[in-house]
């Protein structure tokens, strides 16, 4: 079976296609490849190509697929049982690990996915506070609770929805959507509000409209009216999460949220999210305290196994000295190419993330100006990749991934096919 056949048999018995929006490769035309398996940072489609992966399942295959250790210890843990329905003491050990890294996170609790962590964090800010709005910002994405689905980034923007039929405008009538890196936009909304904000929800460094790091002061400030106005700030860390630093974004650029979402790289490419914070405010949650959250296969053992091997193997600040390392070379390394061949992009990196963007610059700092990237480039650019084997991104709207199975050998083929692309794709 070919790609070609199975998308076609896909889009008979699943929407699109595809069991997530952003695989469907809409936002740069063509057919999805189908994955026949992956080892390290590359992937084997069934057609047989082999692809240098800066996808990395969106975020979470920080050690490579496959990693040894991961598939020993799942195939140890496979062996003691799937799921128990009841507390195991990986469970704690995960948290201790999470708490350990992350401070701010005195106290946890395990989801199965990124979503229903934002989501959860959501209800216990409103219950902790008796308030009813959160703040949110335009390209930014927190999963697809209804209350979240205004203005968000990833496949929302790749697909230009402005809001999804079916969210009700009860379910957003309490969201209110300021503009990235923009402190006078949210102090405006707060104003506005008159003491109803439960909190503030943001992607700390912004992926899902491509990678947008935070203006020097924004998360400061953001700390600041937080504070002022008794509202709970919420870290939505599921993508820079063990990421951008062992410690997140908060780690990186020492600001406090009072919770942090997580997920993505805490599960090791299993399904897991986590929310958690101060203790305070997380002994509100049942059966602790009366805001209700659960889940049948919350901590599972097979997820919470391959998230604790790969948080250890994250362990040492070396690992994301290099993780930085290799991105510089990549996005310096495009920034040139670029330049070269004529093509306006604007680059931006923060850590193992970046995003070239098809751009006339001459920064990309918020939604309004990622907005204004040339798609169609990027889309003819994300061809000529893939068909010299490299597989970025299928929208302009999204952060390409490095982790520590991206080699020098990787990087120079990389480049190399990048220098072609640039060419094939032309100057403006
Ligand atoms: C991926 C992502 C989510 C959603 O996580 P899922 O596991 O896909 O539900 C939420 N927030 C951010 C910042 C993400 O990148």
């Amino acid at each position: 079976m070919h790609s070609d056949e199975l998308f076609e048999r896909a889009r008979h018995r699943i929407p699109g296609g595809v069991n997530s929006p952003v695989r469907a490769f809409r936002g740069v035309g063509g057919t999805p490849r189908f994955i026949a398996r992956a080892s390290g940072c590359r992937m084997w489609d069934v057609d047989g190509n082999e692809l240098i992966d800066y996808i990395g399942s969106w975020g979470p295959m920080i050690v490579g697929h496959t990693h040894p250790e991961v598939v020993e210890a799942l195939t140890e843990a496979l062996a003691r049982g799937t799921s128990y329905g009841a507390p195991t003491g990986l469970e704690v050990e995960l948290a201790e690990t999470i708490a350990g890294a992350v401070p701010s996170m005195e106290m946890l609790r395990l989801t199965s996915s990124g979503t229903e962590a934002t989501m959860s964090a959501i209800r216990v800010a409103r219950g902790f506070t008796e308030r009813s709005k959160l703040i949110k910002f335009e390209g930014c994405y927190h999963g697809h609770a209804d209350s979240l689905l205004v203005k968000a980034g990833s496949g929302v923007a790749t697909l230009g929805l402005p809001d999804s039929p079916g969210v009700t405008p009860g379910a957003v009538a309490d969201t209110l959507v300021a503009r990235f890196n923009d402190l006078g936009s949210v102090s405006a909304l707060f104003e506005a509000a008159d003491g109803d904000v439960a909190c503030v929800i943001v992607e700390p460094v912004a992926g899902n409209m491509g990678t947008v790091p935070p203006a020097p002061g924004f998360l400061e400030g953001l700390r600041e009216l937080c504070t002022r106005h008794g509202a709970v700030l919420v870290f939505d860390e599921v993508m820079t999460g063990f990421r951008v630093a062992r410690g997140g974004a908060q780690a990186r650029y020492g600001v406090t949220p009072d919770v942090t979402c997580l997920g993505k790289i805490i599960g090791g490419g299993l399904p897991v999210g986590a929310y958690g914070g101060r203790r305070d405010i997380m002994e509100r949650v049942a059966p602790a305290g009366p805001i209700y959250q659960a889940g049948t296969l919350s901590g599972n053992p097979l997820a919470v196994t391959a998230g604790l091997v790969t948080l250890r193997l994250l362990e040492s600040d070396s690992v994301y000295a290099q993780l930085d390392a290799t991105v510089a070379a990549i996005a310096d390394g495009i920034t040139a190419l670029a330049g070269e061949a004529g093509v306006p992009t604007v680059t931006n990196r923060v850590g193992s993330m970046w995003t070239t963007f098809f751009h006339d610059g001459p920064a990309v700092t918020d939604w309004n100006t990622a907005s204004a990237s040339d798609t169609r480039r990027y889309g003819r650019f994300f061809h000529a990749m893939l068909d010299r084997g490299i597989y970025l991104a299928p929208s302009q709207y999204e952060a390409a991934f490095v982790g520590l199975a991206h080699t020098g050998d990787a990087v120079e083929f990389t480049l190399d096919a990048a220098r072609e692309a640039f060419r094939a794709v032309g100057p403006a």
